[in-house]
């Protein structure tokens, strides 16, 4: 993908597993949505890894993570990157931004900013909102290391205002993120990059043309546009697709039952009734059938996935199995 893909109106999409864990039910509609709908207009996708969570990364788990993506039927074009093989990468970005003074040290805790909450409503459902208290406080992280003692993160500054972007399933939306977030987090105090600045990176250096993700990620999408101004990047296109949840409400994880591909690989469960299970809860199908991913191209089309969350029934799913 050397060539500058959209301009030469090639789609771009990316699969872009964490290896925190293996993949379940829920991440598997997730990439098979994002793989339809790239493949469908005859796209390229790229395929990366997402391994800069430190202490959250399990051994094994990209390797398991692709092995699981293949098994379903889904494939990418070229190598497969490691965000952790790119840290220059991402320093270069930040130092950019530090140049420029779009970001600053920070050296506040989770608990003191969760302390300088002023009210209530200003802790919104994706976090709390940083009040800057380190804005304008430290020339440099050494004078930000000197006076506290704290190694410090860096965080971009945010300017007051809406941003507002068009996402494929839920139309335009208009996101104040100085009023939700503030100033967010773009490098952690142990020096990695934070998620936020790494995805931007890679998707304009893979030329990532639509992002197709959960919406659980809703909440970041207006703050990456923000770093792909700063940046003078191209920003892609957005899709925001929903989870399965647990009949609790919360998003599919072990407490409702393993539901983990490789669990199901291991019990000789066919991948294509998975793939068919998957299609229809996503409301690409009338109907639960086996089929390979490749029988989902024609005719698919992004309007038609649900909006809504998919509930998780462990017996209905067994029962199709
Ligand atoms: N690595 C994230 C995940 O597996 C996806 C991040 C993104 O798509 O921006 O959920």
């Amino acid at each position: 993908m050397t060539d500058r893909c959209e301009s030469r109106g090639v789609v771009v999409g990316r699969l872009a597993p964490s290896p925190t864990g293996a993949l379940h039910l829920g991440n598997a509609r997730t990439f098979l949505l994002g793989w339809l709908s790239v493949r469908a207009r005859g796209g390229l996708l790229t395929c990366r890894i997402e391994d800069l969570d430190g202490p959250r990364i399990k051994q094994g788990a990209a390797d398991q993570a692709l092995e699981d993506l293949a098994w379903l039927g889904l494939d990418w074009d070229g190598e497969v990157t490691c965000q952790s093989a790119r840290l220059s990468r991402y320093q270069a970005a930040l130092d950019h931004l530090v140049q420029r003074e779009l970001a600053y040290p920070c050296v506040c805790t989770r608990s003191e900013i969760e302390r300088a909450q002023s009210a209530p409503q200003d802790v919104l459902d994706h976090g709390t909102r940083y009040p800057g208290t380190c804005d304008g406080k430290f020339d440099s992280a050494e004078a930000a290391k000197s006076a506290t003692g704290r190694d410090p993160a860096w965080r971009f500054r945010v300017q007051p205002g809406e941003i507002v972007f068009d996402d494929s399933l839920h139309g335009s939306l208009h996101i104040d993120v100085a009023a939700d977030a503030g100033d967010f987090v773009v490098a952690k105090k142990d020096g990695q990059p934070a998620y936020q600045l790494a995805v931007v990176i890679d998707d304009a250096d893979f030329e990532v043309t639509e992002v197709l993700r959960g919406d659980d990620l809703l909440s970041s999408t207006p703050r990456q546009i923000l770093l792909y101004r700063a940046l003078g990047l191209q920003a892609p296109a957005w899709a925001h697709v929903p989870l399965i949840v647990g009949p609790d409400g919360r998003r599919l994880a072990k407490r409702h039952g393993d539901t983990r591909l490789a669990s199901l690989r291991d019990e000789g469960v066919d991948p294509q009734a998975i793939v068919g299970y998957l299609a229809w809860t996503a409301g690409l199908l009338d109907a639960p059938r086996a089929l390979p991913v490749a029988a989902l191209l024609d005719g698919f089309d992004l309007s038609r996935v649900v909006t809504e969350q998919t509930v998780f029934d462990s017996d209905e799913f067994l029962r199709m199995m």
